[in-house]
């Protein structure tokens, strides 16, 4: 008798292995160029480290988790998802001891115990980054730039980006009574499931696929429209950044996102050209409160992971194919005070474009930072002090010739494009 694979999962071999292998190569080009490290974490790790963060009123905790007991009784499941994990790892090896904020990437497979169909496996591929340390809005932005950069590095032109904000545990406590107070109201709308959901985590009624559902909560309270100030300005500040990169986003008030350990920025990128269950192709988020957690410090964090089968699956429905790139030389901008950050922004975008380039959003002094890229053998230091904020230049110095110039950045980008092709 011929054995088959398990339900939801695959064999990869020919095309479609050739599909992921590129999706792999680009993305780990794109986070090198980002300055993203590479952690692989154990696929399976003691239950409460999913438990604790995804929450316990979710599908994936109550539903989806593959947990079974080893030899010695002890509680084990299959990773569902990978940001638990590299949070648990963070903490564990105090990886937040070195210069933050912490900026890695990871790619693995995961396990949900779900219905399988074109799209949505059990054992599934997924690639995801992860910067901790930084509260900074700017470092929001990152994140949807990368996620965003990655599917156009793959060749995809008309997703669409989804974005919103859950706001912090204080704004999100009051706005889930008043949601809740609505559903309250509404329940005889509601799917049995719901209408349990609505007492235990109310706001995981926004995860329900069904129609009555989605209906009955499209004139709920916006949780958007009831930030408290910080987490507004955050989210305004959020817009302008990914506005000025380039982005366009469509603010999608409920989007919450499947997991309970998210704050503030939420976001998503979808297509219209996948059946509409399945057409997540990916999706992060804040999650500030986890490495606490963890029994961490207080660290705010954000990330995003991907699902390859999703997208291998797109590319070659839409006739996308796999392209080969070129070798590159890396950058480290300094920029010496919180008011240039648009300017730094700016910059970044023109640099990652053609080489790898780090920069601190928290910032230090210029020495340290000097020294830092030093160490970490950067071809070139970009600077943006207050002379080139004025003028609108940037000093680029090369670490290997010891030599400095100031550029003007609207007439000398092919200037500066040259120096760092070694033209
Ligand atoms: P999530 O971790 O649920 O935010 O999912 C992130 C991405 O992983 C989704 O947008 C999908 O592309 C992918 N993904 C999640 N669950 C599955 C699954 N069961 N099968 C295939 N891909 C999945």
């Amino acid at each position: 008798m011929v054995l088959n694979s398990p339900r939801g999962t695959a064999d990869l071999y020919g095309k479609e292995l050739t599909y992921r292998n590129f999706i792999l190569e680009k993305s780990k080009k794109l986070f090198n160029r980002f300055c993203y490290d590479p952690i692989v974490t154990p696929a399976f790790e003691h239950t409460e480290v999913f438990s604790r963060s995804i929450g316990q009123a979710t599908d994936i905790v109550q539903k989806e988790m593959y947990t079974f007991y080893d030899k010695k009784q002890r509680s084990l499941t299959l990773r569902p998802e990978g940001t638990a994990g590299v949070v648990r790892a963070v903490v564990e090896n105090k990886l937040y001891a070195q210069n933050l904020p912490i900026k890695l990437f990871y790619a693995g497979n995961m396990f949900r115990y779900e219905r399988p169909q074109k799209g949505r496996m059990r054992e599934f591929f997924q690639l995801g980054a992860e910067a901790i340390g930084s509260a900074n809005p700017l470092m929001d932005a990152e994140m949807i730039w990368l996620i965003s950069d990655l599917f156009s590095s793959l060749g995809f032109k008309d997703l669409v980006l989804l974005i919103n904000s859950m706001g912090c545990t204080l704004c999100r406590k009051s706005y889930t009574q008043k949601f809740q107070e609505f559903l309250h109201h509404h329940q005889e709308k509601l799917c049995p499931e719901c209408r349990h959901r609505l007492d235990t985590n109310p706001l995981r009624v926004f995860d329900c696929k069904r129609q009555s559902c989605r209906h009955a909560i499209e004139d709920s309270p916006k949780i958007s429209q009831h930030l408290c100030s910080s987490c507004r300005d955050h989210f305004e500040k959020v817009r302008r950044y990914i506005k000025i990169l380039g982005i366009n986003c469509q603010i999608d008030h409920s989007l919450v996102r499947g997991f309970d350990y998210y704050s503030r920025t939420v976001f998503e990128v979808v297509s219209t050209a996948l059946d509409s269950a399945q057409n997540a192709l990916g999706g992060g988020g804040r999650y500030d409160d986890l490495v606490k957690q963890f029994g961490g410090p207080d660290l705010p964090a954000i990330g995003f992971a991907i699902g390859l089968d999703r997208t291998s699956l797109l590319m070659q429905q839409l006739g996308i194919k796999p392209s080969a790139s070129r070798e590159l030389k890396s950058l480290y901008l300094i920029s010496m005070d919180q008011q240039y950050s648009e300017y730094l922004l700016e910059l970044l975008q023109f640099f990652r474009k053609e080489c790898i380039c780090d920069t601190n959003f928290n910032i230090k002094n210029i020495s340290k930072e000097l020294k830092w890229a030093q160490k970490h053998h950067y071809d070139f230091v970009a600077i943006i002090g207050e002379e080139e904020f004025k003028n609108c230049r940037v000093s680029i110095k090369d670490m290997q010739k010891f030599k400095q110039h100031a550029f003007d950045w609207k007439n000398e980008k092919d200037t500066i494009l040259a120096l760092l092709r070694g033209n």
